[in-house]
């Protein structure tokens, strides 16, 4: 069972194999306390396992995906924007309490980044995943495993140094020079305001009283100069970053998801951004691994988290059954 865990829905799904067997959705701010979802998601897989003829004894693992820098052993949320609330408690103790099975808990893009790998157009054990959003979340999947670090920091490629020097924007983190500062929306619309004060240039940009993404991204679908060097000029961040990327984790395939996708392959505006990626990525990397690095937008949208919790469920309860065998095995 995947649950992930959002400020807003949380989603609950329920996999037999590949194949999700029941879904649901239920609103954060129904519930006053993780445990309070979490007998809501025992209730739902109650429910749909014994409609499918099994039973509660029949779930192997829960996973849950969660926003915010996470201890895996705790689970423990360190840091995050939402859930202000929610703080301090041990996630990965209150899960194990309500369902008393095997359970793990995962940070929502590395959950992303294993669901697209696991279930996604592009199935591959190497693969990274970047989600666009107010923030830049990262998730590298390296052997088909989620690599969350030794400090929970693992992936966090929204805070990768792209630029130096004393221009270097500030990070929402309190550094200098991150990704997240150039390709997160924020960023998006400084770039576009940078871009409007240099020149007189007409723009539709002109007109709005404050700029979003979505706007920036629908005025370059309308052929805006500025618009589309504000899209370009992020691609060419984002493509920096992944040149980074295909440097240390070297994966097959890099997914674009979350909100800030321009219209992704649907668009022209999507499709120019992610071609602009795509060159810059290989202008700056090794011939080997440039020259055949995928990147593409993300298929699952808000599926992959839930998916990829799940997924990472399994994997650690049958890394533990192994572990175990082993060690009887030694006993023996
Ligand atoms: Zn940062």
């Amino acid at each position: 069972m995947g649950i992930d865990l959002g400020g807003t829905s949380i989603k609950l799904g329920l996999l037999r194999g590949d194949e999700l067997i029941a879904r649901e959705q239920i609103s954060t701010a129904n519930c006053n306390e993780p445990s309070d979802a979490f007998r809501q998601a025992r209730e739902f897989a109650t429910q749909t396992l014994s409609a499918n003829g099994a039973s509660f004894d029949d779930l192997e693992a829960v996973g849950l995906a969660m926003a915010g820098v996470i201890d895996e052993a705790t689970a423990t949320l360190m840091e995050t924007a939402n859930l202000q609330s929610w703080h301090g408690i041990g996630f990965h103790q209150e899960l194990a309490r309500v369902f008393e099975k095997p359970v793990a808990v995962i940070n929502d893009a590395n959950a992303a980044a294993l669901g697209e790998s696991s279930y996604g157009e592009h199935r591959t054990d190497s693969l990274s995943f970047l989600t666009l959003g107010t923030g830049i979340g990262g998730g590298i999947i390296v052997g088909g495993r989620a690599i969350n670090g030794s400090h929970g920091c693992g992936g966090e490629i929204g805070h990768v140094t792209i630029e130096h020097g004393p221009d270097a924007r500030s990070c929402g983190c309190g550094r200098f020079g991150h990704l997240e500062a150039y390709a997160g929306a924020a960023g998006i619309v400084q770039t576009a305001t940078e871009l409007l004060d240099q020149t007189d240039q007409p723009s539709a940009l002109r007109d709005f009283d404050t700029l979003t993404p979505e706007s920036i991204s629908i005025a370059a679908d309308n052929g805006d100069e500025i618009a589309i060097e504000t899209i370009r000029r992020t691609a060419v961040h984002l493509g920096r970053a992944i040149a980074m990327l295909s440097h240390i984790a070297d994966p097959s395939v890099v997914l674009l998801g979350g909100a800030v996708t321009f219209g992704g392959n649907q668009s022209k505006t999507g499709r120019a951004f992610l071609k602009t990626i795509h060159e810059e990525a290989v202008r700056l990397s090794l011939v080997q691994t440039g020259s055949k690095l995928k990147i593409d937008f993300a298929s699952l949208g808000n599926d992959a988290g839930m998916l990829g919790a799940a997924q990472h469920a399994r994997q650690t309860a049958r890394q533990a059954d192994l572990n175990r065998s082993e060690e009887r095995h030694h006993e023996n």
